[in-house]
């Protein structure tokens, strides 16, 4: 199975397409007819509501490029984040951030609260503390519309 045809299928199973990792709503794609793409009202120069396929498991990780399970669809911005990240990487990333989210109840972006967490201060890699920023970034915004 290819990326265009497993779009194809979620789009034909879901009817719309949601990112996987940040729960971002009504992605675009150019396998969505014009019409779909201007009743969503979304900016087709805005690239974060972009889908994009993502193999979970990196090929320089092990992961099977062909594997439909493999596959996920993903908005621009987390595929960005994730990078070269392993799928357990990434797992471990989502959680911590997701943890951070709901433990200092996020509804904006206060990196001041997020740098007083001993969790996110428990986090040694400071490329990964980056990671983690970014992605609850992108996820608080997308909850805020
Ligand atoms: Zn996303």
């Amino acid at each position: 199975m290819n990326n265009t045809q497993f779009i194809k299928n979620c789009i034909k199973k879901y009817g719309k397409l949601d990112c996987e990792y940040c729960g971002k709503e009504n992605l675009i794609t150019r396998e969505h007819s014009l019409d779909k793409i201007i009743s969503l009202k979304i900016p087709i120069s805005n690239n974060k509501n972009l889908a994009t396929t993502d193999h979970k498991q990196p090929k320089a990780k092990g992961g099977d490029l062909y594997d439909y399970n493999n596959l996920a669809v993903c908005c621009h911005k987390c595929n960005g984040i994730k990078g070269d990240m392993s799928y357990d990487e990434w797992k471990y990333l989502m959680d911590i951030s997701n943890k951070l989210i709901n433990d200092l109840d996020l509804n904006h972006v206060n990196y001041d609260l997020i740098k007083k967490s001993e969790l996110f201060n428990s986090i040694e890699s400071s490329d990964f503390k980056k990671r983690v920023r970014e992605f609850i970034k992108n996820k608080v915004i997308k909850k805020n519309g």
